[in-house]
């Protein structure tokens, strides 16, 4: 059985004052959950600060991104080694943002993937189509495109020691949330692909849907078959509704 998780990308928000009161407030609210992994994903300059509050508690820390190199002359990068210094657990490859502003090619997030489970963290690889990409009927060409890059890199049993997350670039930050069946389809087509490779890999493969999820639309979203979870941006900044929206999950 795939596991349940719900991450929160705070991206470029907050400030050590409003980190402070949003992590007390989710943890003030969050009960005890059963079925559910959470997570958050704060900033760089805020990992070292919500990995401190969030000592003992019983939510993961997160990052955002990682760089392909161990170590060395990479100016302005952040390798895996120092996230898990920090105590991080999880870390997104390939949001669609850092594709779209960064131009990180398949490959490049591939080598992200990599480098993630060198250094012993879970990737969250994020994959998803344009409203172009959709419209023009290639959604599930570049979903399969994104998935078989890593595969082809690190192979399907690497694969299996992460997370993956599809995200409707067309979904995400637009108040537009992909139908529950539509994220299904998708999921189920992710899972059928990482099948093909490894019946048992596919089974268990946790695949999270991110886009505008928010918590009038999780529960539906979650009780969708293949749909485990969520990858959550501007919801995951209140929390009530970052609340509301693990206890869907649970
Ligand atoms: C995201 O950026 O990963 C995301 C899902 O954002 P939002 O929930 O705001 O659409």
């Amino acid at each position: 059985m795939p596991k349940m998780y719900v991450i929160g990308n705070w991206k470029m928000h907050g400030s050590k004052i409003t980190n402070c009161r949003l992590i007390e407030g989710i943890l003030s609210k969050l009960p005890i959950l059963t079925k559910v992994d959470v997570a958050i994903c704060p900033p760089f300059p805020y990992l070292q600060q919500t990995s401190d509050k969030l000592f003992r508690r019983p939510i993961l820390l997160g990052a955002q991104d990682l760089s392909c190199a161990k170590e060395g002359a990479y100016t302005g990068e952040v390798s895996g080694d120092m996230l898990r210094d920090l105590k991080t657990r999880f870390v997104l490859v390939g949001h669609s943002e850092r594709r779209a502003m960064h131009n990180e090619s398949d490959q490049v997030v591939a080598n992200k993937f990599a480098a993630a489970l060198e250094a012993d963290l879970i990737p969250v690889l994020c994959v998803g189509e344009t409203l172009e990409q959709r419209e023009a009927g290639h959604a599930e060409q570049v979903i399969a495109e994104q998935v078989s890059a890593v595969i082809n890199a690190v192979g399907v049993e690497a694969l299996s020691k992460g997370i993956i997350a599809y995200e409707p670039v067309w979904a995400i930050g637009s108040g537009k949330t992909a139908t529950p069946l539509q994220a299904q389809h998708i999921h189920a087509f992710i899972r059928g692909l990482v099948r093909e490779h490894n019946e048992a890999i596919g089974s268990d493969l946790s695949i999270l849907y991110g886009g505008s999820v928010n918590a009038d639309n999780a529960a539906t979203l979650f009780g969708q078959p293949d749909i485990n979870g969520g990858l959550i941006g501007g919801a995951s900044l209140k929390a009530d509704s970052f609340v509301s929206i693990c206890l869907a999950a649970n």
